[in-house]
C-alpha cells in the first residue's frame, strides 16, 4: 500500500535493526485519513469471505480494526491485556510474549461477542513473531469460530510471524511489508 509506504519512510524512525517506532500516525498520534485508507484496503483484500467480526488487541490494533470494520459492516472486538473489573467472568483467554516488552501478558475477551457461527478476521498494527496473533487466534479457537485470516499493518518480513502464520495455514494479507531496518534504514520486500 503505497501511501502507508510513503508514511513510514517520511515519519517512521528506526529504533533498532528490529524495532521501528510509528507514533507518529499509528501507536500514538493516528492519522485518521490514512487509518480509513487502511480500513479500505483491508476491506477491499477480505470482502466476499462471509465475514461476521474482527478482533483485534489493545490498543494500538483498534484504529485500523475499527476502520476495517466500518467498511466491511461489522462489529470490532479487542482483546484486554489484562482483567478489568467490568470483565470478569465468561472469558475466553490466552497468553501471549509481548515483542516491545518483552514479558508475558494474559490477553482476554467475553465469549458473549464471538460465537461458533463467526467468521472471524483477525487484525493488528504489527507482525514481528506472531505471537499477538496466534494469541488472538487461539481466543478464536476457544469459541469455535471460524479463522479468516489475519490482516496485519506493517509486517517486519525478517522476523519469524508470517512464516509461522502460513505454516499453520492462515491467510496473512500486510499492507506494508518492511524486509530491513538495518543501516537506520526502512526497505520493503518487492
Ligand atoms: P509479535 O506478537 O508478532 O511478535 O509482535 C507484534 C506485536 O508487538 C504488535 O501487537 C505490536 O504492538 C508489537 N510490535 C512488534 N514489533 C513492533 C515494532 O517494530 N514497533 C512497534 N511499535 N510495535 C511492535
Amino acid at each position: 500500500m503505497q501511501a502507508l509506504e510513503q508514511k513510514i519512510l517520511t515519519e517512521g524512525i528506526v529504533l533498532s535493526n528490529h524495532v521501528l517506532k510509528v507514533d507518529a500516525f499509528l501507536n500514538h498520534q493516528i492519522d485518521p485519513v490514512l487509518m480509513q485508507q487502511i480500513g479500505q484496503e483491508f476491506a477491499a483484500r477480505f470482502k466476499d469471505q462471509g465475514i461476521t467480526k474482527i478482533i483485534t488487541i489493545e490498543a494500538s490494533g483498534i484504529a485500523p480494526a475499527v476502520m476495517a470494520g466500518l467498511e466491511l459492516g461489522v462489529p470490532v472486538i479487542f482483546a484486554r491485556k489484562y482483567q478489568s473489573l467490568t470483565l470478569k467472568d465468561d472469558l475466553y483467554r490466552s497468553k501471549v510474549f509481548s515483542f516491545t516488552k518483552q514479558t508475558e501478558s494474559t490477553i482476554a475477551i467475553s465469549n458473549k461477542h464471538i460465537h461458533s457461527t463467526d467468521k472471524v478476521l483477525v487484525i493488528d498494527d504489527f507482525l514481528a513473531n506472531g505471537q499477538a496473533a496466534l494469541g488472538l487466534i487461539d481466543l478464536i479457537h476457544q469459541a469455535n469460530a471460524e479463522i479468516v485470516g489475519v490482516g496485519i499493518v506493517i509486517e517486519k518480513s525478517f522476523q519469524t510471524g508470517r512464516a509461522l502464520l502460513l505454516e499453520k495455514g492462515y491467510r496473512v494479507e500486510s499492507l506494508a511489508r518492511v524486509e530491513s531496518l538495518e543501516n537506520n534504514q526502512v526497505t520493503f520486500v518487492r
